[in-house]
C-alpha cells in the first residue's frame, strides 16, 4: 500500500533503522522510542490491525513472537525484561494502521491504565 509509511520502509522506499528482515516479518527502530529500546515488529503484509487479521495470517503471528524473543536477547532485555505492545483502534491510541508490534525495554514500566 504505498500510502503506508510502514509498507514504505518494509520497501525500502523510507528511510529507517532496520534490525531485522524475512520474508514474513520487518522490525526496525522506532523514531520516537519511549525507552531506551522500542522496536517496532511488522508483518510485512499490508495488515490494518488485528481486527483484519485473518487464520491464514497465524504462521506469521508465529515469526512476530519469535523474532521478539531474539530481539528481546539481542538487545539484552532477556533478564531485566521487556514488553509487547499491539494497539488496535481509536481507544488504544494506534496511529498507524498497518499492524505492528511495539517491543520495549531498557527501563522499569509501570501498569498501562
Ligand atoms: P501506534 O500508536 O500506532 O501503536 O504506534 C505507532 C508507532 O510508530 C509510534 O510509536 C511512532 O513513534 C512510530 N512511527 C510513526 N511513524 C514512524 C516512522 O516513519 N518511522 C518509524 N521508525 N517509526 C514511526
Ligand atoms: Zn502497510
Amino acid at each position: 500500500m504505498s500510502s503506508c509509511i510502514f509498507c514504505n520502509i518494509i520497501q525500502g522506499k523510507a528511510p529507517a533503522e532496520i534490525v531485522y528482515q524475512d520474508e514474513l516479518v520487518t522490525a526496525f527502530h522506532d523514531n520516537h522510542p519511549v525507552a531506551p529500546v522500542h522496536l517496532l515488529i511488522v508483518p510485512n503484509k499490508h495488515i490494518p490491525s488485528l481486527n483484519e487479521w485473518e487464520a491464514s495470517d497465524e504462521p506469521t503471528a508465529g515469526r512476530l513472537l519469535s523474532v521478539a524473543k531474539c530481539l528481546a536477547e539481542q538487545f539484552h532485555l532477556r533478564q531485566s525484561g521487556y514488553r509487547l505492545i499491539t494497539n488496535t483502534g481509536a481507544d488504544s491510541g494506534q496511529a498507524v494502521f498497518h499492524l505492528h508490534v511495539h517491543l520495549i525495554g531498557g527501563r522499569r514500566m509501570r501498569f498501562l491504565g
